[in-house]
C-alpha cells in the first residue's frame, strides 16, 4: 500500500452519519468496511490505515494458489489502486501505535495523528510462533502475510524436506502445496487428529487419508521439543517430544493466530480473548467498533462469545458495521461458513459445530460426502467434502432455520436441496 496520496475530499456526510470514519487495519474486514460504507451512501471522510505497505489483499490464496505460483500479488488485491481514489478512501501506510478514546484520535508510529468520529478496529490476528529452542533459526516460517508467503514460496523452490507443525487449515494447505511442489512433508500434531477443533472425526479421518495417499507423513500425539540448525544458522532438524528427530530444511509453524488486541487494551477497552463487542459490534466505547479476527462477539442464537477467523466473518462484520453507521443498525446474526482447499479436495463448513450427538452422512462416494451434525435433534453444522451443492443448500437451510429431523435426513433418497424446496406449512422455500 505505497500510495499515500490523499484521495479527493469526500462530500458532507448525510445527517446522522459520522463526519469521519477511521479504520485501523486494511485486511479483509477493514477493506470491506470502507467499501460497504461507500456502497451504503456514506459521504464523510474515510481513512483506511494499515501497517503493511500493500494495497488491501485477500489472505486465502497465500496458502493455496500463491504458494504454487498459480496466482501472483496482483491477483490477491481486493481492488486496484484506482478504486480507492475514485471512492475517496484515503489509504494510509503506517502502524497505529496509540489510541486516545477521550480525544478520539489515533497516532501512528511516525507521529501522524488522525481524528475520528467513529473508529473501526480491524486489526486481525498475528501468527502464533513456536516457543521452543531454535525457533529463531533461518528456514522457520509462519504464514499470515504476502511477505511470509513470498518467503515460503522461495524456500519451497529449494527445500527437500518440510516439517509442518500443527495440522490446522493453514498447516494442511501448506502441506498440500509442498507435496504438489514435490517436497517431502511431515506434519506434526499434538492432538490425535487434524482439524480437531473445526471438524468432526469423520471429516478429519478423510483429510488424514487424503494427505497420506498423497505421500505426506502425519504424526499425531507429538509435539516439538526443539529445532536444531547447521553452522549457517539454518534449520536442519526437528526434535519431537518423544525424543525422535526429523530432518528438515523448512519448518512452518501452523499453530494458530493471536488476535491483535494491544491497541484496544492499552486504550482501556474491554478485551477478553479478543476485543469485546456487543451484538452490534460496538466495543465498550460507543465511538469504536471492532470486527473480524480481532473481535470477540456474542452469538445471538446461543449467547456464547465467539472469535472466528474467516473471510465470511470479517465481511459479515464489516457489512453490519457499515449498515449501523449509515442508519440501519441490526444485531449481527450471520451464519458462519468456511472453506479449505487441499490438493483437489474442497472442504466446506456451514454453521458451527460446538459439540454434536448425532451424525448423518449423505453421499455414497468416499471422496464426496457431507456430514450433518445434530445436537439435541437440531441441525448445527454441515461439513461437505467435494459436495458444493450440499454446502450451498446447508447455508440456506441453517441460515433460514428450516427444521430438519435426523431420522428424515437419514432416510433413503434424502437431499438437502430437496428438503429446502419441500413445501412446509403451505410455503415452499424458493431455491433461487
Ligand atoms: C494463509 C491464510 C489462509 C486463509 N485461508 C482462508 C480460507 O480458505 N477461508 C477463509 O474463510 N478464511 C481463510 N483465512 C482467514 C481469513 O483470511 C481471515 O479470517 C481474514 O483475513 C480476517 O480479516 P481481518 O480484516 O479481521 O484481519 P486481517 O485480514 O488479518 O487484516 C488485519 C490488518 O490489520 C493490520 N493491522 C493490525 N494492527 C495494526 C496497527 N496497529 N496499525 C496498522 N495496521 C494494523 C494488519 O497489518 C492487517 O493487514 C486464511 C488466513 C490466512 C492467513
Amino acid at each position: 500500500m505505497t500510495t499515500h496520496a490523499v484521495a479527493p475530499s469526500a462530500d458532507r456526510p448525510a445527517p446522522g452519519h459520522p463526519a469521519s470514519v477511521v479504520i485501523v487495519g486494511a485486511g479483509q474486514g477493514g477493506y470491506q468496511t470502507a467499501a460497504s460504507l461507500r456502497e451504503q451512501g456514506y459521504r464523510g471522510r474515510l481513512v483506511l490505515i494499515d501497517a503493511e505497505d500493500e494495497l488491501p489483499y485477500e489472505r486465502p490464496p497465500l496458502s493455496k494458489a500463491y504458494l504454487l505460483g498459480e496466482a501472483d500479488e496482483d491477483q490477491l488485491r481486493l481492488r486496484p489502486a484506482t478504486y480507492y481514489a475514485r471512492q475517496s478512501v484515503e489509504l494510509v501506510a503506517g502502524s497505529v501505535t496509540a489510541l486516545d478514546p477521550a480525544a478520539r484520535t489515533v497516532r501512528l508510529a511516525d507521529g501522524r495523528v488522525f481524528g475520528y468520529d467513529h473508529l473501526v478496529l480491524a486489526t486481525g490476528a498475528s501468527a502464533r510462533t513456536l516457543d521452543v529452542p531454535g525457533a529463531g533459526l533461518r528456514g522457520v516460517h509462519t504464514l499470515r502475510t504476502t511477505r511470509d508467503a513470498a518467503a515460503l514460496r522461495a524456500s519451497l523452490g529449494t527445500a527437500r524436506h518440510a516439517v509442518v507443525v500443527g495440522a490446522g487449515f493453514i498447516g494442511l494447505e501448506f502441506a498440500a502445496a509442498a507435496r504438489r511442489a514435490g517436497r517431502g512433508v511431515t506434519v506434526v500434531e499434538t492432538l490425535d487428529r487434524p482439524l480437531a477443533r473445526a471438524v468432526s472425526a469423520r471429516t478429519a479421518e478423510h483429510v488424514t487419508q487424503l494427505h497420506r495417499q498423497e505421500g505426506t507423513r502425519l504424526l499425531f500425539g507429538q509435539g516439538v521439543a526443539a529445532l536444531h540448525g547447521d553452522e549457517q544458522g539454518r534449520v536442519s532438524a526437528v526434535e519431537l517430544t518423544d525424543g525422535s528427530w526429523l530432518s528438515a530444511d523448512l519448518v512452518l509453524a501452523g499453530i494458530g493466530a493471536i488476535p491483535r488486541t494491544g491497541l484496544a487494551a492499552a486504550a482501556g477497552l474491554a478485551v477478553s480473548g479478543g476485543i469485546v463487542v456487543d451484538s452490534r459490534l460496538l466495543t465498550s466505547d460507543p465511538h469504536i467498533s471492532a470486527i473480524g479476527d480481532c473481535a470477540a462477539f456474542p452469538q445471538v442464537r446461543s449467547g456464547n462469545r465467539l472469535r472466528l477467523e474467516s473471510v465470511q466473518n470479517a465481511v459479515g462484520h464489516a457489512e453490519a458495521v457499515a449498515a449501523r453507521l449509515t442508519g440501519a443498525a441490526r444485531d449481527y446474526d450471520e451464519l458462519p461458513w468456511f472453506w479449505s482447499d487441499q490438493f483437489a479436495t474442497t472442504v466446506q463448513i456451514a454453521g458451527l459445530n460446538e459439540g454434536h450427538d448425532t451424525e448423518v452422512v449423505l453421499g455414497e462416494d468416499p471422496d464426496a460426502f457431507s456430514v450433518l451434525l445434530f445436537r439435541a435433534g437440531e441441525l448445527r453444522a454441515v461439513e461437505s467434502v467435494n459436495r458444493p451443492g450440499d454446502h450451498l443448500a446447508a447455508r440456506r437451510l441453517l441460515g433460514q432455520g428450516v427444521p430438519l429431523d435426523p431420522a428424515e435426513a437419514a432416510a433413503p433418497g434424502f437431499t438437502l436441496r430437496g428438503h429446502l424446496a419441500a413445501p412446509r406449512g403451505g410455503a415452499a422455500v424458493p431455491l433461487g
